[in-house]
């Protein structure tokens, strides 16, 4: 017999110990004994991240009667044929303060699903409900309920139930418990709820309310130029605020952000400028609300459905990411929110960053893409050696087939086109019975269809090749110079260097480059260049070094582990790029891309 729905509660049982407690009940378990499995994975993250290790006990019940619960695989639970309801009960302990799992203690509550909720197999399909039910702790009182999920026997913001279409929903909107500040604002007709947790004196909450409608506003306009509907109903961004962090993860109605306290504005700043900080979060924001349509509906096929036990292998997330990247500032540009001086300033920074790492001649973003459950999610010392980021060159690609159509076409079409037909013919209706994914040949033959013209060099060279984007040949096109300026008169070791407490200590260590050369490695502690102190500011090091010119050879103290080594480095000129994009002139055609 079918289910008609799946009944869940949690309760933050113990606020001390960060425990949640959960509960999922199935009318008809499956005759051969249910199936019940956590996800490995969370959708936007691609790594493999085990939730179930945070599950402290499990066991199950049908009619009173205890079940037999047997462990299948790391993930998975079995419970002996019963007949009638059966319901599991278990704990998870929660004390991850990430987007990407769950964090419980006096002061708020946050879950996503694939942390917390089993699926059961078999009935993914049917209304999932859950009762949020309040703490009984006094310290959550007065706490309120931000979640994107549809309230069933709740008021808005409140304890009580709530229903999602199917498992995908669920787990597709997290949920945020506590006593957050809380604005909202429509942006063309629909609600969008913006949510703070964590201390933050004099947030001025209005100025953020603002500037985020601009954004939505200009991003459902993109999309849908003529009718201006959102994909959703309503929104929900639940932001946590630290002291130092930064990162967010995509949903199909909501988005779950943690930024620096330091970013947000306060009421005592209105009417200034915004900060630069105050602009990476309108970025984040700008970014994870772009993947409302790229990514949440456009989909790689391999995301229709999502496997949650097993990684999703994709050779498109520069796509993904890589555009959406692209789009976020752009998007501050067209929201009249960043200025495009300010805008070719971070683009700067981006091409700088991008251009840095000998990684970028030995992956293609194309297999960025495919390996990021490997390798960008799981970095390392040697990574600016060995990979390129799909985020970064993906955001430069981005900008170079804009380039590159725009002024084939002579401004007649654009990326835009590109994304809109993408929208079109595969995000709109995604989540109205229509869930179909897009392949890399589909990617190819539409970019082709839409442009006008065959890409096929372009993905060739660019995205299944290694080479540079030529941005040097194309931005002056449009009235932009670009320069590329190594500073190789600079004397450097080609290191990254971080502080560790006291210490510099060398966080990459460049292929072929002149420490490399002498035998110095990443992780070791600089101790002395020439027999003068290197303290713990990387910038001492650099003073150091430009007492010397390139082709000198200096003698370098380092600890490896506890060992005292010298090496004799000969410095090289720095290759750390610096780009400069400067608007030159007012072009009329073809357009630059900020103009649109
Ligand atoms: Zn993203």
């Amino acid at each position: 017999m079918k289910n008609k729905k799946i009944s869940y509660t949690i309760a933050a049982k113990d606020l001390s110990a960060h425990m949640f407690q959960v509960t999922v009940t199935v009318e008809s378990p499956a005759p051969e004994g249910q199936v019940f499995v956590l996800p490995a994975w969370i959708p936007g993250s691609y790594m493999i991240r085990e939730f179930s290790r945070n599950i402290v006990q499990a066991r199950a019940e049908c009619g009173g009667q205890p079940v037999e619960l047997t462990k299948l695989d790391k993930h998975s639970w079995q419970a002996a044929p019963c007949k009638g309801k059966l319901t599991v009960h278990y704990e998870v302990y929660a004390w991850d303060l990430s987007v990407r799992a769950a964090h419980l203690d006096q002061t708020h509550g946050f879950f996503n699903g694939t942390s917390v909720f089993l699926r059961v197999v078999g009935s993914e399909d049917v209304p999932h409900v859950v009762d949020i039910q309040r703490p009984a702790h006094e310290a959550a009182a007065k706490w309120r309920v931000a979640t994107a999920l549809k309230e069933l026997k709740a008021k808005r913001y409140g304890f009580g139930t709530y229903i999602a279409q199917d498992y995908d929903e669920l787990i597709d909107s997290p949920v945020e418990m506590g006593t957050f500040a809380l604005a909202s604002f429509k942006a063309l007709g629909v609600q969008h709820d913006v949510v703070f947790t964590g201390r933050v004196p004099n947030l001025d909450i209005t100025r953020i309310c603002n500037d985020l409608k601009q954004i939505c506003e200009t991003q459902i306009a993109f999309f849908e130029p003529r009718t201006k509907k959102a994909p959703m109903d309503r929104y929900v961004f639940m932001t946590m605020v630290v002291g130092d962090g930064y990162g967010g993860l995509e949903h199909r109605a909501s988005t779950a952000l943690i930024c620096s306290r330091a970013d947000l504005p306060t009421i005592s700043q209105r009417g200034k400028e915004p900060s630069d900080g105050y602009m990476t979060y309108l970025g984040l924001c700008s970014h994870e609300y772009f993947h409302t349509w790229n990514v949440k509906r456009i989909k790689p096929a391999v995301f229709a459905p999502y496997d949650y036990q097993v990684e999703n292998y994709t050779p498109l997330l520069w796509l993904f990411e890589g555009f959406t990247s692209y789009y976020d500032d752009l998007m501050l540009v067209r929201a009249g929110l960043l200025s495009e001086d300010g805008y070719y300033k971070l683009l700067n920074k981006a091409v700088a960053g991008v251009l840095r790492g000998s990684g970028r001649t030995k992956q293609s973003v194309a297999d960025s893409s495919f390996d990021a459950w490997g390798k960008y999610y799981r970095q390392d010392e040697n990574s600016p050696n060995a990979i390129v980021s799909y985020y970064a060159k993906g955001s430069l690609i981005g900008l170079a087939l804009d380039l590159t159509i725009r002024a084939k076409t002579n401004g007649k079409r654009s990326l835009d086109d590109i994304m809109r037909a993408l929208w079109q013919r595969y995000g709109r209706d995604f989540y109205n019975g229509k869930p179909r994914g897009v392949t890399p040949e589909g990617v190819e033959a539409l970019f082709d269809d839409i442009a006008g013209f065959k890409l096929k060099p372009f993905f060739d060279k660019y995205i299944r090749g290694t080479e540079d984007v030529p941005l040097a040949k194309l931005l002056p096109q449009f009235g932009v110079s670009y320069k590329d300026e190594r500073k190789s008169t600079k004397p450097s070791m080609d290191v990254n260097i971080g502080r560790d407490g006291a210490d510099c200590k060398l966080s990459a260590v460049h292929d072929g480059g002149a420490a490399q050369k002498a035998g110095l490695s990443a992780n070791d502690l600089l101790v002395a260049i020439d027999g003068l102190r290197v303290n713990g500011n990387p910038s001492n090091v650099e003073g150091l070094l430009a007492r010397y010119k390139v082709g000198d050879t200096v003698q370098v103290h380092a600890f490896r582990r506890d060992e005292l080594m010298m090496f004799d480095v000969t410095l090289q000129g720095d290759r750390v790029p610096g780009i400069t994009m400067t608007v030159e002139e007012k072009k009329t055609t073809p357009r630059r891309p900020t103009a649109a």
